[in-house]
C-alpha cells in the first residue's frame, strides 16, 4: 500500500514518526483580517526546524493548509526534497476567515468544487501548474452544516466517493463532530475515510469511543497546549481509548500553525517535541511499541493511502 505525496508514492511500511497535523508552509493572504492571518514561509528556518525533526527520527507531516488559504505545494516540495522527510499536502477548505473576501471558492457551484478537489487529487495542485498531487481533501467545520459550507461538504463527499481519499476536518474543539459520520455515511463515504482533527480539546470519552469504533481516525494535538490541560485531558484520554483496543484510531500531531511554536524562530515547543517528549511520555505509560508506532505515525499512513487506489 501506498500514499501519494509532495515528491511521489511511498510505501506505508517505510513511515516511522509523523507528526499528523502538521503546518509547513503558510504564505501570506492578502485580503485577510489581521487578527487571523497566520504567516509561516521563512524557508530557511522551516528547513532548520524539518532537520531537526528528521535527525530525532522524524520521517513525514501532513500539511493541514489548503489551496487559497496559504498553501504553497512548490515548497513543500522543495522543503521535502532539502530535509528527505515526506510531506502530504490538502484540497479542500478551511474556514472562510483565512480566506481574502472574493476568493471563488466560496461562490463556486457544487460542480466547480468537485471538479478543482479531484482534479488536485489526481492530476496536481494548481499553483504547481497540475505536477504536485493533493493527497487529503480538508474541511474547515465550525459546527454547523449550512450555507456555502454545505455546498463545499457535498463537494468534498463526492470528490471522496471518487478518489477514495482521507477526509481530513479541522473542527472547533470538536463541537458537534458527531454530525459528520451520518452526512457522510448517507453521501457514501464510509466514517473510515474521515480524520477528525482537534477532539482532544473535547476530552468525553464515551464519544471518542464511539466514533472510533465507527472506523474514524481522531487526531489528538494538545500534548504541547497547557492551556487545554493535558495531563487531565489528552493524557487521561488517549490511555483509554488504547486500553479499548482502539488505538488503530487515534493520530498523534502537534499542529504548529504559528511561528511562535518554533524554535527556529525563537518560540517552542517545536516539532522535537514529539520524540522528546510525547514519546518517552506514552512509553511511560505502559503504551506498547507497537501500539506507539501506529499512534505516531502507523495509523496516518495507513488512512492516507486512498482506498480506491490501493496497491
Ligand atoms: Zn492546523
Amino acid at each position: 500500500m501506498k500514499f501519494q505525496t509532495v515528491t511521489g508514492l511511498v510505501p506505508v511500511e517505510t513511515v516511522g514518526l509523523a507528526d499528523s497535523h502538521a503546518h509547513v508552509w503558510i504564505a501570506p493572504q492578502d485580503g485577510v483580517a489581521p487578527d487571523v492571518r497566520i504567516e509561516l514561509h521563512d524557508f530557511d528556518r522551516i528547513e532548520a526546524g524539518l532537520r531537526d525533526f528528521c535527525a530525532l527520527g522524524g520521517t513525514l507531516l501532513v500539511d493541514c493548509q489548503p489551496g487559497g488559504a496559504g498553501r504553497d505545494t512548490t515548497q513543500l516540495a522543495a522543503l521535502s526534497r532539502a530535509t528527505g522527510l515526506f510531506i502530504t499536502s490538502t484540497t479542500g477548505f478551511h474556514r472562510r476567515i483565512y480566506y481574502p473576501p472574493d476568493d471563488w471558492l466560496w461562490s463556486a457551484t457544487e460542480d466547480e468544487a468537485v471538479a478543482y478537489f479531484v482534479e488536485e487529487l489526481i492530476i496536481g495542485t494548481r499553483e504547481s501548474g497540475g505536477t504536485i498531487r493533493a493527497t487529503t481533501i480538508k474541511i474547515g467545520y465550525d459546527d454547523t452544516i449550512e450555507g456555502q459550507t454545505r455546498v463545499l461538504m457535498e463537494a468534498v463527499a463526492e470528490a471522496a466517493r471518487q478518489t477514495g481519499a482521507l477526509v481530513l476536518f479541522h473542527t472547533e474543539a470538536g463541537r458537534n463532530v458527531e454530525a459528520l459520520p451520518p452526512f457522510f455515511a448517507e453521501r457514501g463515504v464510509s466514517p473510515s475515510r474521515l480524520y477528525l482533527c482537534h477532539v482532544d480539546k473535547r476530552p468525553d470519552v464515551g464519544l471518542h469511543r464511539e466514533l472510533a469504533q465507527a472506523g474514524v481516525l481522531l487526531g489528538y494535538d494538545t500534548f504541547a497546549r497547557p492551556k487545554y490541560n493535558p495531563e487531565q485531558n489528552v493524557w487521561k484520554l488517549l490511555p483509554a481509548l488504547v486500553a479499548d483496543g482502539l488505538g488503530e484510531h487515534i493520530a498523534i500531531c502537534l499542529d504548529l500553525a504559528f511561528p511562535e511554536q518554533w524554535e527556529q524562530y525563537g518560540g517552542g515547543p517545536g516539532l522535537r517535541f514529539l520524540p522528546t517528549q510525547v514519546l518517552p511520555r506514552l512509553r511511560a505509560d505502559g503504551i506498547e511499541e507497537a501500539t506507539i508506532a501506529r499512534l505516531t505515525g502507523g495509523n496516518i499512513a495507513r488512512y492516507l493511502v486512498h482506498q480506491s487506489h490501493q496497491e
